[in-house]
């Protein structure tokens, strides 16, 4: 009954394409090149999640 579970590992950010993302927890990454916040929901949906200067999320785009 083992199911293979695959684990996303993000290593481009969906938003500029560069490699500079680190992991902020199990499902979700932040890039230091865009400033974007990248979550992976549990059905492998992919948002990017912008953030303006004072830190409050402005914008939630579906990349995947
Ligand atoms: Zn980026």
């Amino acid at each position: 009954m083992n199911k293979f579970r695959k684990e996303h590992m993000m290593t481009n950010c969906p938003n500029c394409g560069g490699i500079n993302i680190g992991r902020l927890n199990k499902y979700s990454y932040f890039c230091r090149e865009c400033f974007v916040e990248v979550a992976i929901t549990r059905k492998n949906h992919i948002y990017v999640y912008i953030h303006s200067e004072d830190g409050m999320i402005t914008r939630r785009i579906k990349v995947g």
